[in-house]
């Protein structure tokens, strides 16, 4: 096993200059870890961020194909502590196999995929207008095309320890601009990730960068984060976790003297709606498969289904009734930490509270072994819902809420109500479509990844994919930070207007000589530029 030292890694050196401590907890026993972390100074991220900015000046020089190799050896490193990686997550968020497995290929595929986005070479999103000197008034030569931001700080998922944490999709695609990372680790994984930075800073200094390239600080309060976003060095921050501290570090950043990007990926209750012609083809399946969905992971995932809308019927409240007697036989799993145990608790209280909503089953913490809460199922109905703003809020675990409408009208009204979201789900059959239509477009306004007859839960990495959504899903709808367009977020277009060619770079050469995919003249093209 890796020897852990519970210190910041800054610049490739290992610091524990803070004396506030703080340990890994195992969630199946809720005792302390014995590896004291060390939370971040003030002098320690001021390190990190100005290390990080004078790496900048170097790394935003260098070809695509450097940077890919980079991603490939970090994605080595990283397979070489596999085993230390997967039974150090396991033991901090007790997430098993064969998640913590299939989470970490992915994370290192992560990887090696930018590499391939960068070897191909168009993500520059070169766009060339020749100019017209004949026009009156004359054309300029303007010739666009995509450049690193800078040093990006990176805030771990608690939920995600390899995917959305050290090395995951925002670092990956930090990396792969070009641009500098600094992690703030999660409290709830602190150890994996120590053994994260360790794989990183070996891939680094293989790769000969220099060492600010990569930075992590750890620490269990919020004031590490609020210092890191308010370095005055610092270009964009990437983020996954709660509403509150997404936008709390969105404000920071919006109220520093020069603000700066904030993509942070929130909550989401990713309404799933089921119609009749679905209901009475394949009731029964579907009750397994949106309780596998719902409980999945023990419903800790920002794309769990935690809202179903239905049309009331007796077909409807048969549905309920087994869905619930489902999610009433299944075991409930431990959950990531006690943060998350106790702020499941008070949400699902608080809307208990606020009136209207039934509880059919569940409804509270299971005090003994590790941290768990109940299999729960709520059910309100639709004026219920669109008055009462408690029903809107994530309960983030497995916990389901059901709402039945009067009918198709009131069915889309009612989707009107419901704010950003990250996916929308639809389940119909060949009858439906009609009913579907007016449903989808409305959705369509309110989420990132619209679904046919599927669950939300299981984001594919694949080019296409949109991981995103309207606010408050997201601070940036028109961002994805899963898959190889959420590159974008840590670059800016630069256009140069009539510059000789022996000042463009590559990417803008009449001759093409990374054989990208340009527009050029309005044309998608990879010919060059012919005088
Ligand atoms: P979190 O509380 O938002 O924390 C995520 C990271 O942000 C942590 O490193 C945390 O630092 C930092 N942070 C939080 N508030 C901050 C602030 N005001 N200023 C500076 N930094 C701040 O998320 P979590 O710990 O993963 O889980 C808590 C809740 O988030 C869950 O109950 C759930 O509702 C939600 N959640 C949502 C998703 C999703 O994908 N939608 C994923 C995970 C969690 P410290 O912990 O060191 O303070």
């Amino acid at each position: 096993m890796t020897t852990l030292t519970g210190k910041n890694s800054i610049a490739g050196s290992w610091s524990a200059e803070g004396s506030q401590t703080f340990t890994s907890i195992d969630p199946r026993t809720r005792r302390p870890g014995d590896v004291n972390f060390h939370s971040a100074t003030a002098q320690e991220i001021d390190r990190a961020v100005t290390e990080a900015a004078a790496a900048f000046q170097e790394t935003r020089q260098y070809p695509a194909s450097r940077l890919a190799d980079f991603l490939d050896t970090a994605a080595d490193e990283i397979d070489n502590l596999r085993d230390d990686l997967i039974a150090t997550a396991d033991y901090e968020t007790a997430l098993g196999s064969p998640r913590l497995p299939g989470e970490l290929t992915r994370t290192t595929s992560q990887l090696r995929a930018f590499g391939g986005l960068l070897r191909e070479g168009s993500y520059v999103e070169a766009i060339i207008d020749t100019a017209l000197p004949d026009r009156q008034p004359p054309r300029p030569d303007l010739r666009r095309m995509q450049v690193p931001l800078g040093p990006v700080a990176v805030f771990s998922a608690s939920n995600f320890p390899f995917a959305f944490a050290t090395a995951g999709g925002d670092t990956a695609s930090a990396f792969a601009a070009g641009c500098p990372v600094i992690v703030k680790g999660h409290p709830g994984h602190p150890a994996t990730t120590e053994i994260f930075a360790i794989a990183l800073n070996r891939a680094v200094e293989a790769s000969g960068f220099p060492a600010g390239f990569f930075s992590m600080v750890q620490g269990d309060g919020i004031d590490v984060g609020q210092t890191l976003v308010q370095h005055p060095l610092l270009e964009a921050v990437g983020f996954t976790g709660s509403l509150r501290g997404g936008r709390a570090l969105f404000d920071t950043a919006a109220q520093r003297p020069r603000p700066i990007p904030v993509y942070a990926e929130m909550g989401s209750i990713n309404p799933v709606v089921i119609l009749p012609g679905a209901l009475a083809a394949r009731g029964g399946a579907l009750v397994e498969t949106l309780v596998a969905s719902a409980t999945l992971g023990a419903g800790q995932f920002c794309t769990n289904p935690g809202l179903v809308l239905m049309l009331d019927s007796a077909e409807t409240r048969t549905f309920i009734e087994r869905y619930t007697a489902e999610m009433r036989a299944r075991q409930p799993q431990i959950m990531l930490n006690a943060a998350i145990e106790s702020g499941l608790a008070r949400t699902v209280e608080q809307t208990v509270s606020s009136g209207g909503v039934e509880v059919l089953t569940g409804g509270e913490a299971i005090p003994e072994g590790g941290f768990c809460y109940a299999h729960t199922v709520m059910q309100a109905d639709s004026i219920q819902f669109r008055s009462n703003p408690n029903l809107h809020h994530e309960h983030f675990g497995p916990v389901t809420l059901f709402v039945t409408c009067a009918s198709l009208d009131d069915l889309r009204l009612t989707i009107g109500t419901i704010e950003g979201q990250l996916t929308g789900t639809i389940h119909g059959e060949a009858e439906d479509i009609d009913a579907a239509r007016p449903l989808i477009d409305s959705l369509r306004e309110r989420v990132g990844r619209l679904l046919w007859n599927g669950v939300p839960t299981g984001v594919e990495v694949v080019y296409a994919q949109q991981h995103g959504g309207p606010y408050p899903a997201t601070t940036a709808p028109a961002t994805t930070s899963v898959g190889r367009t959420a590159i974008k977020r840590f670059m800016r277009p630069v256009a140069y207007q009539n510059l000789p060619a022996a000042l463009l770079p590559d990417a803008l050469q009449d001759e093409n000589p990374l054989d990208i995919l340009r527009i050029v003249n309005n044309t998608y093209t990879r010919e060059s530029i012919k005088p």
